[in-house]
């Protein structure tokens, strides 16, 4: 038996959840990723009930030389949470989420995805800052910034949370919180999966709900150039309370007509919504119009099926501070050359209490004012990788004039990471205390399949 056959006997004997090997029944569908181009195969898959089995899964991997990816909610479109030989520490069927509704927290498992979360909080009428996706993986997201409906409100969804119980890449069990790990609670708000496994997260939660004002309004793709302009527009004076984002894309109906989309959110006062609705409700005859009072719940899940598990994504996406004319422009022209009728391209609007959080309070460096630019290649052919991954790069290449140094990291390729610049636009001034941190808690870099900070 050879040293990795008897360490894994050994693990399956201590695991209180499944350790899968090839050829398990259900090893492939295990190993599958939201992006359905991604198709790695791990030497173990640990699927862990809790932070002693993920302890020992690290434990043995570390022995025995594996590297180790984590998988929170599998949703990153570069194919982290998987790895090509290695050990895939597998979270999820760690999805409880327990609520204190006097204390205004929630406790996540770390592989649940947000659409339990809202469901579980909901209960109580409180939420905080999840992904705009409800099927996006709590953790991953939240480990690496968040954004969401809510962060305008009330931060990103890394300014929510309070601690977690985090799996050291010594195979320490630690609870972290801003007064038992100042440096490490620091360095976990931003930087990702770089500094072990949270099992656990705690978050603070807020009242919200259960109907907010939301939905889309969809405009015919010809009057995207006006779209685009009048979003620019609302987004100059938007109240906390309202989040909006803008898409152009193709009708989901199968006609082959393109449309151009504003998504909105007001959590606030029904009548402050309805306000805030007006003028978005009023822009020109819509080819649909579903904005009005809708459950938070609802209202989290309605951009969901453009994006279902499987399908082959490839992204790219760059922060800017202003959606010039100039962008505009050229946005439209990768408009007219979208590869498929699954991509997209998604302008997401950043303002209020998420961008004043200073620098400094969290890893997370990303506190500008602005739009986040997301070129969605998405296609379900193996035949038409190529194609697509061609016009997402030729796209970004478009937008160089434009782009702000800053990047949201949740969104990077591996290939984006292959250039060095890219750290400093992730994690800009607060770099060398993250390499600090790295070097105190993963001197060995053991959690590297990320976006890796290298150990100071
Ligand atoms: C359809 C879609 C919609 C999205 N929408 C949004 C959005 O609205 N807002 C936004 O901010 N982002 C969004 N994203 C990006 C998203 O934040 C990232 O893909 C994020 O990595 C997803 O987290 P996950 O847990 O599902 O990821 P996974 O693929 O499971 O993991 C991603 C990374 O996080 C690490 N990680 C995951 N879980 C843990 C854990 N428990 N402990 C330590 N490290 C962990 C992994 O090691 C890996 O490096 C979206 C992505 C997709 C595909």
């Amino acid at each position: 038996m050879s040293s990795l056959s008897s360490a894994a006997a050994d693990l399956r004997k201590q695991l209180s959840g499944q350790l899968l090997e090839p050829g398990a029944p259900t090893y492939d569908d295990v190993r599958r990723v939201h992006n359905g181009a991604i198709d790695k195969r791990p030497a173990l898959i640990a699927r862990c009930l809790g932070a002693a089995d993920v302890a020992d899964a690290v434990r043995l991997a570390r022995a025995e030389g594996l590297e180790i990816a984590v998988r929170g909610g599998g949703h990153n479109v570069a194919g982290r949470a998987s790895v090509e030989g290695g050990m895939m520490i597998d979270l999820s069927l760690m999805r409880q989420v327990v609520v204190d509704p006097a204390g205004r927290t929630a406790t996540a498992g770390g592989g649940t995805l947000w659409r339990e979360f809202n469901r579980e909080t909901q209960q109580f009428g409180l939420a905080t800052t999840g992904g705009v996706v409800s099927s996006t993986g709590v953790a991953g997201l939240t480990l690496a910034g968040g954004f969401g409906w809510l962060m305008p409100r009330f931060g990103m969804a890394l300014d929510n949370l309070r601690a977690a119980t985090m799996v050291l890449a010594d195979g320490r069990v630690a609870h972290v919180d801003a007064a038992s790990h100042p440096d490490l609670f620091w360095a976990i708000r931003g930087g990702g999966g770089n500094f072990g496994v949270a099992a656990t997260l705690e978050f603070q939660l807020h009242e919200v709900g259960p109907i907010v004002t939301g939905g889309l309004v969809v405009h015919p793709g010809p009057r995207a150039r006006d779209l685009l302009r009048f979003f620019r527009e609302q987004a100059r004076d938007l109240p906390d309370e309202a989040f909006i984002v803008a898409a152009m894309l193709f009708a989901p109906d199968g006609s082959g007509m393109k449309v151009a989309a504003i998504g909105a959110q007001h959590s606030g006062p029904l009548a402050a919504g309805e306000a805030f609705a007006r003028p978005i409700k009023a822009f020109g005859p819509p080819v649909m119009d579903v904005l009005g009072p809708m459950p938070y719940v609802a209202s989290n899940m309605m951009l969901d099926d453009s994006f279902q598990k499987g399908a082959r994504n490839y992204w790219k996406s760059h922060f800017l501070h202003d959606l010039s004319d100039g962008a505009i422009d050229a946005l439209l022209v990768q408009y007219d050359r979208l590869p498929t009728p699954l991509s997209q391209i998604v302008i997401e609007h950043f303002h209020g209490a998420a961008t004043r959080v200073p620098v400094a309070d969290t890893a997370y460096a990303l506190r500008d004012s602005g739009f986040n630019v997301l070129l969605v290649a998405q296609w379900t052919d193996p035949r038409d990788d190529d194609r697509c991954a061609d016009w997402c790069r030729a796209a970004y290449a478009s937008l160089q004039p434009f782009i702000s140094p800053r990047r949201y990291a949740n969104y990077l390729n591996d290939d984006d990471l292959r250039d060095p610049i890219n750290l400093t636009s992730m994690y800009g001034a607060n770099l060398p205390r993250l390499r600090q941190v790295k070097k105190q808690f993963d001197p060995d870099n053991a959690f590297h399949l990320n976006l890796n900070i290298p150990p100071g």
